[in-house]
């Protein structure tokens, strides 16, 4: 690619799903945009890479809004409706684990069988039936003034008011609620997990890409160059320039320096604040919020070639108990929680969680004709943490699981490959390498959510790090769209460069 002239009115670091989101948007209100990306290849926690005849996703991705949410007005804004198509198929998903097997399904007239298959596999009380359904329908239905109040309240207790101390209803619809944050469900923001369950579940969203993850970042990166931003890849920042509190400008490994208005970092905060930038720019009390920002774990991965197709779902979503002879209808919360210190402590857990799209079920193209694509996780510590087992045995452990969920796995298997915690943790560069940087906890959402402006004149942070909200990929699209807003009221009105 050319050297681009110098002088941009936006900088933007990366290309996942904050970066391109918002390249494209501030491209599109005629800003004249840089888009850097460290990676050879673009996309971030939604890049892809091809074997074989199999496009496979770096990440494991499913997505909760498909056009409806953040992706959908990113195109919309863009002039591009629907561009993008998101895919459901009629079973979507394979729940099984903890004694119950319930598939979750696409269309609305089969959900009344969905949940009495549910409350009938979980044993629900009849006494209890009143209430669940009561949590249900409240999810469902609950206004977004409601939700607000309950930001700052964790799961646990949204669900405790409904099924007080039944403490395996509590494991259960607490590990449902919660799954979204990739943080324990006791941590999570309540708000935040209503808000995201009353619209994937309302609006019966949850769907995959036509074209894999990666067509959704690829889609705003060629809108944002077909308006007239350059993109370079292989270009890791190594500083932003800031003098006398404005920002000047981006330099890139190598020491070239491209001069900006405004620069927006989709890194986590910590990279920005402490490497990108350097924490003296800061003031004192804006550098201990940074420092003590929680972050989410992150997942060991497995991307699995089948020599033909041999799992129906959508996706399977479930977990193993590795003793034999714990009975899987007793886990309860003291278990949920004795397994998430377990995976903190770098030892692997006695219930191996996993989540498994089946991105060839959704668009067979993504593998050759008759064959299967698995993109498979378990949770794992960051890499801050030092793994007490090898990574190969979580994945050994990970594998395992999947065999005795889909059976024939390992027989069809063509091949198998394997993502450590480390891996994931060098290709997004944020940090210790969390799924989501800035924690959906009860003191990270809402007005507590760290803010896209920063101190610095014409600095912006925007991806999974700050503003937004919902699910992983769709937090950080939202977030670049308010972030695209605030650049382009910032430099229309001369507040910064
Ligand atoms: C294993 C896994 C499973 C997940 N599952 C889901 C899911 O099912 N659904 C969902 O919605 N979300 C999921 N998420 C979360 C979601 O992927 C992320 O929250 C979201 O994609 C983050 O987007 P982002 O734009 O903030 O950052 P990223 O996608 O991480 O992109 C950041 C980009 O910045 C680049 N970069 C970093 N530093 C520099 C630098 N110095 N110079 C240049 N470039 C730089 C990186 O290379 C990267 O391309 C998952 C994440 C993981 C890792």
């Amino acid at each position: 690619m050319e050297n681009p002239k110098s002088g941009y009115d936006v900088a933007i670091i990366g290309t996942g799903l904050g970066g391109s989101a918002c390249g494209a948007l501030v491209a599109k209100a005629g800003l004249k945009t840089l888009i850097l990306e460290k990676n050879e290849r673009t996309g971030g926690s939604c890049s892809y890479y091809e074997k074989d005849g199999f496009k496979v996703d770096i990440g494991t991705h499913m997505f909760t809004r498909g056009n409806r949410g953040p992706f959908g007005e990113v195109q919309r804004r863009l002039g591009i409706p629907n561009r993008i198509q998101f895919k459901q198929v009629h079973d979507l998903a394979l729940m099984q684990g903890g004694g119950y097997s319930l598939i979750l399904p696409k269309e609305a007239y089969r959900y009344p069988y969905f949940y009495y298959d549910l409350y009938r596999q979980l044993g629900i009380p009849l006494k209890e039936f009143v209430t669940v359904s009561k949590l249900f329908y409240d999810l469902v239905t609950m206004p977004d003034s409601e939700i607000e109040k309950w930001d700052e309240r964790p799961v646990d207790e949204f669900v405790a008011k409904y099924v007080g101390k039944n403490l395996r209803l509590l494991g259960y619809l607490g590990g449902l609620l919660g799954l979204f944050f990739v943080i324990p469900f006791w941590e999570a923001s309540a708000g935040e997990a209503i808000w995201s369950y009353k619209r994937m579940f309302g609006e019966r969203t949850l769907s995959y890409p036509r074209g894999g993850a990666h067509r959704i970042p690829s889609v705003f990166l060629e809108a944002a160059q077909g308006l007239g931003a350059d993109l370079l890849t292989q270009s890791r920042v190594t500083k932003i320039r800031v003098e006398n509190g404005q920002v000047q400008g981006v330099e890139i490994e190598g020491g070239k320096f491209f001069p900006a208005r405004a620069v927006v970092s989709t890194t986590s905060l910590r990279d920005s604040v402490f490497h990108l930038v350097g924490e003296q720019h800061f003031p004192e009390v804006y550098r201990e919020k940074v420092r003590k920002l929680k972050k989410s774990i992150i997942a060991f991965q497995v991307k699995i070639a089948l020599d033909r197709k041999i799992f129906e779902p959508g996706a399977l979503f479930g977990g193993r108990i590795r003793d034999k002879n714990f009975d899987p209808t007793q886990v309860t919360l003291e278990e949920v929680k004795k397994g998430y210190q377990e995976i903190m402590e770098g030892k692997i857990p006695q219930v191996t969680m996993i989540y498994a799209p089946v991105p060839s079920n959704f668009d067979p193209s993504l593998a050759p004709p008759g064959k299967q694509l698995i993109t498979a996780c378990t949770a794992g510590p960051t890499t801050d943490v030092e793994l007490e087992e090898p990574a190969d045995k979580w994945m050994d452990e990970m594998v395992d699981a999947m065999d005795e969920m889909i059976p024939g796995l390992k027989k069809h298997m063509m091949w198998c490959d394997r993502f450590d915690t480390k891996f994931i943790a060098n290709w997004i560069g944020k940090e210790f390498g969390p799924a989501i940087s800035t924690a959906q906890t009860v003191d990270q959402v809402g007005k507590n959510r760290p803010l896209i402006r920063t101190p610095i004149r014409g600095l912006y942070f925007a991806g999974d790090c700050a503003g937004g909200r919902g699910v992983g990929t769709e937090l950080a699209a939202q977030s670049g769209i308010e972030c695209s807003e605030i650049v382009v009221a910032d430099l229309a009105h001369g507040l910064i460069g």
